[in-house]
Formats: structure tokens, C-alpha cells, sequence
């Protein structure tokens, strides 16, 4: 125990946060829904973010696959996963609706639209520093290839 345990009690003593899973789920969810409100809104002739019946089905697909995604309770936004699961053609459509509300969703839902950038520019730059990570590892690999050959060749000259 150390000087300052002693004498502090504990209840005034900083507790370690325990490691935090959020759960992306609900709140990926919603701002799915809300984009296909906007985008059948502008695309479908719908109005107060309600959905034709296309759209419904397609979020209806797409929600129950949601909570199968193998990246589980800390999975990445949809639109940035690398490995979409809704299936091809959904994949595109989704893809499409997603994009095509970007404008309106800033309009009509600009905090969320907001916060779901920032989770965006996130998993932009976990790939990003993953893809560094892998680029580093295979230079490595070069080198020590590289550095090894160059041993051989010496060991054989001399
Ligand atoms: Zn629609």
C-alpha cells in the first residue's frame, strides 16, 4: 500500500474506469432510420420521414442482420464496414440511400449527423492506422529478408 492509500479514504480514492463497451447498436440503428426517412422523403414522394413500402422492406431486411454483425456490440457504422452484410444488392441500395441523405440528414438531423461523422473520421482513422501498422510490419519483413540474403552473400565470399 502506498503513502497516499493510507491516508486517503477510500471512497475519495479515484476508482479505475472499468473498460467501456458501448453498445453502437440503437444509436447506429436510428441514424439509419432517419437517413431513409429523409432520402424516401426526397426520392420517393413520402413525407414526415415515413417510408414507401421499398424502403420499408429493405429496413426491414437490413435491421435483423444488424444484430448478427460478426463485429458484435462495438461494430463500426454501416456505411464504413468493410465487409457489408445485407448482401449484394442490398448492400448497394443501402449504400446509395446513405449517401444520397447525407445533405438532408445535416438539415434536418445536424447533431446526429454530426456525431455520426465524428464515429465515421473514427473508424477512417483506426483503418487508417491498422493499414500504417500492416505496411510497417511487411517493410519489416523486406528488411530482415534483405539483411539476411546480404549475410549469406558475405558468409559466401568469404
Ligand atoms: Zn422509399
Amino acid at each position: 500500500m502506498s503513502f497516499l492509500s493510507k491516508i486517503i479514504p477510500e471512497r475519495f480514492r479515484r476508482k479505475k474506469k472499468p473498460i467501456e463497451l458501448k453498445n453502437n447498436l440503437p444509436k447506429e440503428k436510428a441514424n439509419i432510420r432517419k437517413s431513409f426517412g429523409v432520402y424516401c422523403n426526397a426520392h420517393h414522394g413520402t413525407s414526415d420521414g415515413k417510408l414507401c413500402p421499398k424502403c420499408t422492406a429493405l429496413l426491414a431486411t437490413i435491421m435483423p442482420k444488424m444484430n448478427r454483425c460478426k463485429y458484435g456490440l462495438t461494430k463500426p457504422i454501416c456505411d464504413r464496414c468493410d465487409s457489408m452484410c445485407f448482401g449484394p444488392e442490398h448492400n448497394k441500395t443501402f449504400m446509395t440511400i446513405m449517401t444520397g441523405s447525407r445533405k438532408g440528414m445535416l438539415v434536418k438531423h445536424p447533431i446526429m449527423t454530426v456525431k455520426h461523422k465524428l464515429v465515421a473520421m473514427g473508424v477512417d482513422y483506426a483503418k487508417n492506422e491498422q493499414s500504417k501498422k500492416a505496411t510497417e510490419k511487411i517493410t519489416e519483413k523486406r528488411k530482415a529478408k534483405i539483411a539476411k540474403r546480404k549475410a549469406q552473400e558475405k558468409a559466401k565470399e568469404e
